[in-house]
């Protein structure tokens, strides 16, 4: 009886996510992501493991045909560099721990979050600027974790922070590009501090 009611639940589970493929090797922690993500239930992405990315491991963008679309029905694209490359070490991406993908998976989502307040013109606006503009790369990076903190995901975000911070096989210059363009442990602890007065806060008026 347990596992009749655990397999229903998977199927609705799975059922519920019709527009999101997923290659099978981290379908589990795609689930678990998306379950922060309700608003994501209805759009289309796409996750796919690519061979190598320049400076990063994952890397969220509309796909190309979305911009001859409306904004409603844009659809996205997740890379995932199979290889985990960090200056000259070579890590796999299989190798990485579940949770630690899922805080990765975590900040991804925060970004197509982003991407949907935007219109088709402001997106080829963003992607312009973030190619030129560091600043801008430091708004987009703190702006995708904001939106992972805000939905509830700051223990898998905290994760793969440190794992990265804390990894003496990772070299000082990737830790400080994490540093630079990423929110840190302390300003991602003082934002979940402020949700949680807010919500406690709305929970008493509601009285
Ligand atoms: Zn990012």
């Amino acid at each position: 009886m347990k596992r009749f009611v655990f397999l229903i639940l998977f199927f609705i589970t799975l059922n519920g996510y019709t527009q999101i493929q997923t290659p099978k090797s981290i379908e589990k922690e795609v689930i678990t992501t998306l379950e922060f993500y309700p608003e994501l239930q209805d759009v289309n992405i796409e996750i796919k493991f690519k061979k190598n990315i320049k400076k990063s491991t994952m890397q969220a963008q509309p796909k190309f045909n979305s911009f001859f679309k409306s904004k409603k029905n844009r659809e996205y694209v997740i890379f995932i560099s199979e290889k985990f490359k960090i200056s000259d070490k070579n890590f796999s991406t299989k190798d990485i721990p579940s949770k630690i993908l899922v805080g990765w998976l975590g900040h991804e989502f925060g970004h197509i979050m982003d991407y949907q307040q935007r219109s088709n013109m402001n997106m080829i606006g963003f992607g312009i600027k973030y190619l030129f503009s560091d600043n801008y790369i430091i708004e987009a990076e703190r702006t995708a974790d904001t939106y992972a903190v805000a939905h509830g995901m700051e223990s898998y975000i905290l994760k793969t922070k440190n794992f990265i911070l804390n990894n003496s096989e990772i070299t000082p210059s990737y830790k400080q590009r994490i540093k630079k363009y990423y929110l840190s442990p302390e300003e991602i602890m003082d934002m979940v501090n402020q949700r949680d007065d807010d919500m406690s806060e709305s929970a008493s008026t509601q009285h």
